[in-house]
């Protein structure tokens, strides 16, 4: 899973609300009806002269699940639930705990089959006081099972809130990832998966880290053990693979 918005921040991105004369700075520029992304909502009650006031939620920050694919939109949703036992659940709970816009949004799109999904940061929470993040689940990954299908979106999560803490890079990200949170990432899917084992929640979890430094001492020490987890990974991936769900 090859994360594209490595260097993460910096992105310019306007909020409406902050800058309003006399509005309050403390609101959201983003409404949480509908699928709407328009930044503001213009009060249009049909009159002259043509409307102009803007109005903003006071929901500071949200998640917005955009993916057509019914089986990659339930997968979204169940990996990021709030009431998960999992580092996943916590994120989200902290997004909307946070005093800073921080904004999830989830699409997907045909990207090639190696890469699982994507990850584009907008904005700097420190300078901005507003983060987006875009996450692009791969549409080819609707025959995949739903266990490797959540493993992408975990993983993809992970980049967006280590963007979002100022962890920046693609590299870094996946060395902690492979390090510091190699058991988070296992938990997390067991947390949603009761049944899978040790081995394969770990198998899922190595996804996307293959250029980092404890893969490449994993396939120098134990081969055999690498072997494995490439095998496992491709038999949840792939859409005729023996192990696990698939929705279709
Ligand atoms: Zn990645």
């Amino acid at each position: 899973m090859p994360y594209t918005g490595g260097e993460g921040g910096g992105g310019t991105i306007s909020n409406p609300c902050a800058t309003i004369p006399g509005g309050n700075t403390q609101t959201n520029a983003y409404k949480t009806l509908d699928n709407e992304q328009s930044p503001i909502s213009i009060i249009d009650d049909g009159g002259y002269p043509p409307p102009t006031t803007v109005e903003c939620s006071t929901v500071k920050s949200r998640i917005m699940n955009n993916i057509k694919d019914s089986c990659l939109k339930k997968m979204v949703d169940q990996s990021i639930a709030k009431n998960l036992d999992s580092y996943t659940s916590e994120i989200v709970n902290s997004i909307f705990g946070e005093s800073l816009d921080f904004n999830l949004f989830f699409e997907e799109a045909a990207l090639v089959p190696t890469l699982d999904g994507k990850n584009d940061p907008q904005g700097d929470p420190g300078t901005q006081g507003v983060f987006n993040s875009t996450i692009t689940i791969n549409s080819l990954l609707n025959t995949s099972s739903v266990e490797y299908i959540a493993a992408t979106i975990i993983h993809e999560a992970t980049h967006a809130y280590m963007t979002y803490q100022g962890k920046l890079g693609e590299f870094n990200q996946h060395t902690q990832m492979g390090t510091n949170l190699a058991y988070t990432l296992q938990h997390d899917l067991q947390s949603m998966f009761p049944g899978m084992t040790d081995k394969d929640a770990k198998a899922l979890s190595w996804g996307g880290l293959s250029e980092t430094q404890a893969w490449k001492d994993l396939v120098n020490n134990n081969p055999q053990e690498a072997n494995d987890i490439l095998d496992i990974n491709k038999k949840y991936k792939d859409a005729t693979g023996t192990k696990g769900q698939r929705c279709k």
